[in-house]
């Protein structure tokens, strides 16, 4: 290629029609304001926001805490097949105008039970959206379904049963608040899905430290990890994780709204890079933390002066840590390359 990303308008041009594969994406993080007042409408729920002003204020958040409160507030108002249907349907339709060509989607389902919701309801709109994506527009996707480490984990093997009759899982994660829960509470789970054939995530090193690495790695067996930044404080999973080729989902600009770097310039994307780690870039939950995928991949290629080739290692990673078949990402990368090879800069 004969061209540098130095301007962030062609970086910003170059990242917009990209094909993309986003494989950290929590489907309860991608409720709009508007949504949620629609929704809470719909459901006579009573919101403390009186209008779409409040409510975007209160998605500025300034700690772990208030965007926990606000995040489960808004799912109170997905109630029905049809809100879980519009969400993910949503969604979808960013992906396709951000060019993201497969999705890997968690989704929360203790939070929805505790509120009533049956898993089938829950499971059967989020699917119909994602099928219909499928074949209007030829986005993949696969659907974890998440435990929620600071929930109890004894019901979590009859959940993850459910799900299995109900069908469609690729796989099963960990998520929600990190501290003071480490992975191996979920160890039974992880290894009733590894002998299910199911594919295993789990968020560790973000907030907690480099063991709750190891003890995913080592208690869950995980395929990959969700964030891992703070695995650059030890030198040894270091060596492990480039040795075992596990992936991290990193989540650049979910990591400065939550205050694991103080801004995107401090962020060790780079040095993740530097290191050989196979890094990803991912929205998180972008509705409430400032942007979607495109907007996570130029602010901080941008703010770190990464290159075109950082870039494309980036793409290339996260087409192989995804759980798509082997054709599928054959597909993904002629397409990304082809891309390349034909992108011509704006002036
Ligand atoms: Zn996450």
């Amino acid at each position: 290629m004969n061209y540098d990303l130095n301007s962030k308008k062609v970086l910003a041009d170059f990242v917009r029609d990209l094909p993309k594969v986003e494989l950290h994406l929590h489907i309860e993080g991608t409720l709009e304001p508007e949504l949620l007042l629609s929704l809470a409408e719909r459901h006579r729920i009573a919101m403390p926001y009186a209008n779409i002003e409040m409510a975007r204020a209160a998605y500025e958040f300034d700690d772990l805490q208030s965007f926990l409160n606000v995040y489960y507030l808004g799912t109170s108002v997905l109630r029905e097949e049809r809100d879980f249907y519009e969400l993910t349907q949503a969604y979808m339709q960013r992906c396709k105008q951000q060019h993201i060509i497969h999705t890997e989607i968690f989704f929360d389902p203790q939070t929805h039970l505790s509120h009533g919701v049956p898993l089938d309801v829950v499971m059967g709109g989020i699917q119909s959206a994602l099928r219909e994506a499928e074949l209007e527009w030829g986005i993949s996707s696969a659907l974890i379904l998440c435990f929620e480490r600071d929930r109890e984990a004894e019901s979590t093997v009859g959940l993850l049963e459910d799900a299995l009759r109900i069908g469609g899982i690729a796989g099963v994660g960990l998520d929600s608040a990190e501290l003071g829960n480490p992975p191996r509470k979920f160890q039974e789970v992880f290894k009733l899905a590894k002998s299910l054939g199911l594919h295993r995530v789990a968020h560790a090193g973000e907030e907690g430290p480099p063991d709750y690495i190891w003890e995913a790695l080592d208690t869950l067996e995980v395929e990959r990890i969700d964030h891992g930044v703070r695995c650059m404080e030890d030198p040894l999973l270091v060596q492990r994780l480039l040795a075992t080729k596990i992936p991290l989902t990193v989540c650049p600009f979910s990591n400065v709204e939550l205050k694991v770097f103080p801004d995107l310039h401090s962020h060790n994307l780079g040095d993740l890079l530097a290191a050989g780690l196979s890094a990803t870039i991912n929205s998180d939950d972008p509705a409430y933390f400032g942007g979607y995928l495109n907007d996570n991949i130029v602010e901080t290629m941008d703010c770190l002066s990464l290159g075109v080739e950082d870039l494309i290692v980036l793409q290339k990673n996260a087409i192989e840590a995804s759980f798509c078949s082997a054709s599928r990402k054959l597909e993904m990368n002629h397409l990304l390359e082809k891309y390349i090879k034909n992108y011509t800069p704006i002036s």
